[in-house]
C-alpha cells in the first residue's frame, strides 16, 4: 500500500529527490558518462546498448538534434572500441509527427552504424505506435539494411501474430550482431482489450513468443529480469542447443545487478541497456514505478539517508 501511495506521489516530488533515487538507472547526463559506464560493463564481459534519453518530441528540429547525438554515440562506439550498439525510440525521431522524417533519420543512423559494423535497435513504445514502428522496421529492411532490429512486447495479444508476419523478413543469414528481435514484457499501460494484464498470463505469452521465435530460427534478445522467464529461456536454449550467436539476455542498468552477474557466470551472453542524457525524468519515473522497494528508497532519500 505504501508503495502504491509513493508511486502516486512521484509527479509531486521535487526533481532533485527523484534524481537522487533514479540515478542508479542512468549512466549520467553526458555522452562521457555513457562511455565510462559502457567500458565498465565491457570489462565485466557484457555488451551494451546505448540509449539517448528522450521521447515524444514536439517538433522535428528536436528529432534532428537527437539524431545528431546518436551519430556522436556511434562515432564514440567506434573510436572507444566499445562492444555495443544503440537503441532508438521512434517518437524521439519524429514518428508521431511525420513517418517519412523518422524513416530518413533511421536510414542515416543505420548507414553510420553499418560503416562501424554495428547495429540499431528500434525500441517499441505504446500501442498507438506499434503498427507504424513495425512498418518502419519493414521499410528499413526493404531498403537493404540488415543491421536493424525491433522490439516485441509479450503483454500485447497481437505479438504471436506479429512474429508470424515478421518471420519471413528474417533469416539466419542476417548478421546477428544485435539479435533481430528483442522480446520484453512491455512497460506502458495498455487497455485489457489489446493487452494481457495478469502477471501469469503475461509470463505465459512471453514463453509462447520465445518458443515461436526459436521455432522460426530468429535470433533473440531476451529482455527480462524475471527469474521464472530466465530459467525457462535457459531450459529452451539448452534443450534446442541454440548457439551463443543466436541469443543473448538483456537487462537494464541498475536493475538486479547480481542477477546479471549470475547470467554471465553461467556462460550466457548479456547486454546491458545504458541510457544517458539530460531528459532522464520520464524514463526514470517508469523504472521507479517498477521497483518493488520504491517506498523505502524514496523515504530514505527524503530523510537524507543512504
Ligand atoms: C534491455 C531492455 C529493453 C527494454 N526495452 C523495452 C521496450 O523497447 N519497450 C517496452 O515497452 N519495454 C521495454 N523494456 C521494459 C520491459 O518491458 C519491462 O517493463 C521491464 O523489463 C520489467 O519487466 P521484467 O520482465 O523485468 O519483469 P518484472 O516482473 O517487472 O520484474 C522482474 C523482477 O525484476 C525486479 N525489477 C524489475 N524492475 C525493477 C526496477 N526498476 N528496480 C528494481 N527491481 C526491479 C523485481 O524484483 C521484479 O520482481 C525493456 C527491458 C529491458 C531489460
Amino acid at each position: 500500500m505504501l508503495n502504491s501511495l509513493v508511486v502516486k506521489m512521484l509527479p509531486l516530488l521535487p526533481k532533485s529527490l527523484v534524481y537522487a533515487v533514479a540515478k542508479r538507472y542512468i549512466a549520467g547526463p553526458r555522452l562521457e558518462d555513457a562511455i565510462r559506464e559502457s567500458k565498465q560493463q565491457n570489462s565485466k564481459g557484457r555488451q551494451v546498448t546505448i540509449d539517448v534519453l528522450g521521447e515524444h518530441i514536439q517538433d522535428l528540429t528536436e528529432a534532428d538534434a537527437a539524431a545528431e547525438e546518436y551519430l556522436r554515440v556511434l562515432e564514440a562506439i567506434q573510436f572507444e572500441q566499445l562492444q555495443g550498439n544503440v537503441s532508438v525510440k521512434p517518437t524521439q525521431m519524429g514518428l508521431g509527427i511525420d513517418f517519412q522524417h523518422a524513416f530518413h533519420i533511421y536510414q542515416k543512423l543505420l548507414t553510420s552504424a553499418r560503416e562501424k559494423n554495428t547495429f540499431v535497435r528500434i525500441d517499441m513504445e505504446d500501442s498507438p505506435y506499434t503498427d507504424s514502428t513495425l512498418e518502419l522496421y519493414r521499410q528499413l529492411r526493404a531498403s537493404g539494411f540488415t543491421n536493424v532490429g525491433v522490439v516485441l512486447q509479450a503483454y500485447l495479444r497481437r505479438t504471436l501474430n506479429d512474429i508470424e508476419n515478421l518471420s519471413s523478413l528474417m533469416s539466419h543469414t542476417l548478421a546477428d550482431a544485435g539479435k533481430h528481435i528483442r522480446l520484453c514484457k512491455g512497460i506502458y499501460v495498455e487497455p485489457e482489450s489489446i493487452a494481457y494484464k495478469g502477471r501469469e498470463e503475461i509470463r505465459t505469452n512471453f514463453k509462447r513468443c520465445l518458443d515461436s521465435l526459436l521455432d522460426h530460427d530468429i535470433s533473440v534478445g531476451i529482455a527480462t529480469h524475471d527469474e521464472v522467464l530466465i530459467r525457462y529461456s535457459i531450459q529452451q536454449i539448452e534443450k534446442r542447443s541454440i548457439p551463443k550467436e543466436k541469443y543473448e539476455f538483456q537487462m537494464l542498468l541498475g536493475v538486479l545487478p547480481e542477477l546479471g552477474d549470475r547470467i554471465v557466470q553461467q556462460g550466457h551472453p548479456l547486454r546491458m541497456y545504458v541510457p544517458f542524457g539530460e531528459k532522464w525524468y520520464a524514463y526514470s519515473i517508469r523504472r521507479l514505478k517498477e521497483n518493488p522497494a520504491i517506498a523505502g528508497y524514496i523515504l530514505r532519500a527524503m530523510f537524507g539517508l543512504r
